[in-house]
């Protein structure tokens, strides 16, 4: 390992770990790459596992894809299993970020590289690369999405005709998952300027993460806050004119929570409520006049880069990197590629998704 190391390190000359070259020269045809997603009730993951198993397939690897229902204990098994079985390089999207420091350093003391995917394992060194898209974007363009929704902004960045004020309320992810803070950070830098001039009020006044923040992302969770929001807040005839989600899963909740207290009628139509991940159901909700926005990742595109990294780093070659500055995951700044996220609204989703192919028009019907 040391020889190797030095080769390697003095060979690229840089500061990312490279693995020794005595590994990185064996063969890699065939070899296994375990790939841990963390749960199957989204179908954003479903879309990630197939497309990064494929593509790896594609290119004669062969490869353990596991998804672990957002059970944590379940994952750190899996990644056990998949070094036991020989898995030479292990691609993870982490249920909880700080969960799998054992599991990364029994990878690292057998020479496994690690690619963290879509969301940045935290507090070990253990982690090489990372690929997702940039998540601080994703948060102000779900902030920019409820502000032009509302009328306060334009499409095009302007000032919309629309002052307020606003009742709105705002949700956050998981706060196990390092991509909740991003998006929240993202969101809370846009609205700010527009809650500080009082064109958005936030009537329970919920604005810090924690207060926001809903485990494991779930649907059933937003919704029971949505409820208790609108019991504790509104009864005074006050209503809810958009509401910051971060995920269409969340979405749905936060949706029917508003139904069935009387929004989505002619009479009180629904708030603006965004979204992320395209999923089918808030597309079709989209299409419907009910969910107001998502954000579109292109689940091909990071499977097209998280692939290239894996061969890239079977190969001893340079994995595809345009970020060295924002990952720090408590131990070093990761290695990442960021790819752009996308607005949809009823206006684009059919250019956007159906246009390129990512779903059929009978899928969102
Ligand atoms: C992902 C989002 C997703 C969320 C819930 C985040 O880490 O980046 O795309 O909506 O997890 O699954």
């Amino acid at each position: 390992l040391g020889v190797g190391l030095a080769l390697g390190l003095t060979a690229c000359g840089s500061s990312e770990k490279t693995i020794d070259k005595e590994r990185a020269n064996a063969p890699v045809e065939g070899a296994l790459i375990g790939v841990t997603m963390p749960t199957r009730s989204s179908e954003r993951w479903i879309h990630d596992g197939d497309n990064v198993k494929k593509q790896l397939e594609g290119l004669g690897y062969k490869v353990d894809l596991q998804y672990a229902e957002d059970d944590i204990p379940t994952q750190a098994n899996q990644i056990d299993n998949q070094i036991t079985k020989g898995a030479r390089l292990l691609i993870v999207a982490p249920i909880d970020g700080t969960a799998l420091t054992t599991q990364l350093q029994k990878a690292a003391d057998q020479e496994i590289p690690v690619i963290s995917y879509d969301r940045l394992i935290l507090n070990s060194p253990n982690v090489d690369y990372y690929a997702t898209f940039d998540n601080h974007q994703v948060g102000v363009q779900q902030a920019t999405s409820l502000l032009v929704g509302l009328g306060v902004k334009k499409a095009d960045g302007s000032e919309g005709a629309e002052k307020g004020p606003f009742n709105v309320e705002l949700f956050a992810g998981s706060p196990d998952d390092n991509n909740a803070k991003y998006f929240y950070n993202g969101a809370m830098e846009t609205l700010k300027p527009y809650i500080d001039k009082g064109t958005l009020v936030v009537k329970s006044g919920e604005t810090d993460f924690e207060t926001m923040a809903t485990l494991r992302w779930e649907g059933a969770r937003a919704q029971a806050r949505m409820e208790d929001l609108i019991t504790r807040h509104y009864r005074d005839g006050a209503k809810v004119d958009g509401v910051l989600s971060p995920f269409d899963g969340m979405s749905i909740g936060i949706l029917s929570a508003l139904k069935s207290n009387g929004y989505g009628t002619g009479a009180q139509p629904y708030p603006v409520v965004t979204g992320q991940d395209a999923e089918v159901a808030s597309v079709k909700s989209i299409i419907a006049g009910e969910q107001y926005s998502t954000i579109f990742k292109d689940t091909r595109k990071l499977a097209e880069v998280t692939v290239q990294m894996a061969d890239a780093v079977l190969k001893g070659q340079k994995p595809p990197v345009n970020n060295t500055e924002d990952y720090d995951n408590g131990e070093k700044v990761v290695p990442s590629n960021l790819l752009q996220p996308v607005i949809v609204t009823k206006e684009n989703y059919r250019k956007v998704l159906v246009d390129s192919g990512y779903y059929t028009a009978g899928e969102l019907q």
